[in-house]
């Protein structure tokens, strides 16, 4: 996701201290052996599962980590094959103050960051225009009006999307693409999901770290490296089965074999709970099954183009291009403003993801450079080198993030997070609602999940 000029800022920080989570992380003072004797399993080794991994041996558990893919990270990785780094996944650190959890890892391992500035951005209309200083304002204004206008006459309850909300408050903005950009471009990255099918209500209510986003120009997995130090880590393991019985432990089958243990944190992705890719025996609560059928879980995707030399203007940070239909590689980041590289990375959201997650690199390269031409036409040059994501058909994820839909509570995903059968918890970005889709909210509830096993066990 990209920066979230136009969602609240809140004191993220409290909920640390509310929780006790920053007394608890790797590189806070760790209670004295209190697990000493407890086994713990723990599925996936994102920054959720490698958080808790890391937090529970701290204080003395034994610890497996099961990892269905060859390598740790899941939506946490880079790609360095373009000699800048392209991130596969989690591209921004969202609010990087000090008290941000993803700030602190990236701290501990001497990152180096790049402000990414909103304000350094050139839109253009779908004829390849520039944009005016008027049809910026009409832009920004229409977003920020409709979301006032939900904020003032919206019932806490309200079960509309975003999309109706639009239309409620003033139906020509739907006609409007500069507005139908920015809902796009904006709320639609942000969030993960479309705007036909995300809450109204609940789509801007979470929290923010506050002061501007950063990319990580060392490399954003670069941050697990301390988390994953002496962890016993089975990569290639993919579970399919998860027994669990109370006062009796866990068994955790996978396809080398089955482990069992006292307790098991799942951090699998929502897709892949959704999908039952995992059978869970007994079969989960039903209000467990009701909130994972309920959420939202959409795709973002990302093409990168590198050329040889650039056709743009290397010292602009974003292009926001007015495209039809609208979530299709509509946001392109310029790496030339933090990197040596000719690469433009494009943005596909909201309804457009699926699809294009769905098209061969080679299709989707037209597709992105055909949206380039929109605004450059022949002066596009040749990609000598491309990457693309497809995060809506991998297996291990089956999505990019959760997101909230109409109807919705957040009680749908922080009810996820409660013990089942004091052995049995879930964790993960999709299990925290004010930190959802968020690299910091995911660690921030592997740290949760550690300390709902430290309560069990006292
Ligand atoms: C395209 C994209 C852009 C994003 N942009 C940002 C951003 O800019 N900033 C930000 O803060 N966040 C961003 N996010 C969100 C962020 O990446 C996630 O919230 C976070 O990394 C999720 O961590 P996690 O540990 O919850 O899940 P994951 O990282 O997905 O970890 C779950 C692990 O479980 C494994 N697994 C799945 N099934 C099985 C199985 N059956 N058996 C064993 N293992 C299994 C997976 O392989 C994976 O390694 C982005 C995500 C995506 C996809």
């Amino acid at each position: 996701m990209t920066a979230r000029t136009f969602t609240r800022r809140d004191a993220g920080l409290m909920f640390l201290a509310a929780t006790g989570a920053l007394a608890a992380t790797p590189f806070g003072r760790a209670r004295a052996q209190a697990l000493e004797g407890t086994q713990v399993i723990v599925i996936g080794a994102g920054i959720a599962g490698l958080g808790a991994a890391r937090s529970l041996k701290n204080q003395g558990a034994e610890v497996i980590v099961l990892e269905g893919k060859p390598h740790i990270g899941g939506r946490l990785l880079t790609d360095w094959s373009m000699g800048a780094p392209f991130e596969v996944g989690a591209g921004w650190i969202h609010g990087p103050e000090q008290a941000n959890p993803s700030r602190q890892l990236a701290d501990a391992v001497g990152a180096e960051y790049v402000v990414t500035d909103d304000e350094n951005a050139v839109y253009f209309h779908a004829n390849g225009d520039e944009f005016g200083e008027d049809d910026y304002e009409e832009m920004s204004d229409g977003w920020e009006s409709v979301v006032e206008h939900i904020d003032e006459t919206f019932e806490r309850n309200d079960p509309r999307s975003l999309l109706k909300a639009i239309r409620a408050y003033d139906s020509d903005l739907l006609d409007d693409p500069r507005v139908m950009w920015a809902f796009s471009a904006w709320t639609e990255f942000s969030k993960g999901g479309p705007i036909e099918d995300l809450s109204a209500i609940l789509f801007n209510a979470d929290k923010a770290f506050d002061t501007p986003d950063v990319v990580v120009t060392t490399g954003y997995d670069k941050i697990l490296g301390p988390l994953a130090v002496d962890l016993d880590i089975r990569l290639s393991h993919t579970v399919t089965e998860v027994s669990y019985e109370k006062g009796d432990g866990v068994a955790v089958e996978t396809d080398k074999g089955t482990f069992e243990a006292d307790y098991c944190i799942c951090t699998v992705p929502l897709g892949v709970l959704k999908a039952e890719k995992i059978a869970f025996d007994p079969p989960l609560p039903q209000r467990y099954r009701q909130s994972i059928d309920r959420l939202g879980f959409g795709s973002v995707t990302k093409l990168a183009l590198k050329f040889d030399e650039p056709f743009w203007d290397v010292e602009t940070q974003y292009f926001g291009i007015v495209t039809e239909p609208k979530g299709r590689w509509n946001y392109w980041l310029n790496y030339r403003t933090f990197s040596d590289e000719n690469i433009l990375l494009g943005l596909s959201v909201g309804a457009y993801a699926p699809v294009a997650d769905k098209m061969t690199d080679a299709e989707m390269t037209e597709d992105g450079l055909d949206v380039l031409r929109q605004v450059w036409g022949d002066d596009v040059g040749t990609p000598t080198q491309v990457l693309a994501t497809h995060w809506a058909t991998d297996p291990y994820s089956l999505g990019a993030y959760a997101y909230p839909r109409p109807g919705n509570s957040r009680s749908d995903y922080d009810g996820l997070a409660r013990a089942v059968e004091d052995c049995l918890f879930l964790a993960g970005e999709h299990t925290i609602f004010d930190y959802a889709g968020t690299t910091h909210g995911a660690y921030m509830s592997g740290l949760r999940a550690a300390e709902a096993v430290i309560e069990a066990e006292s």
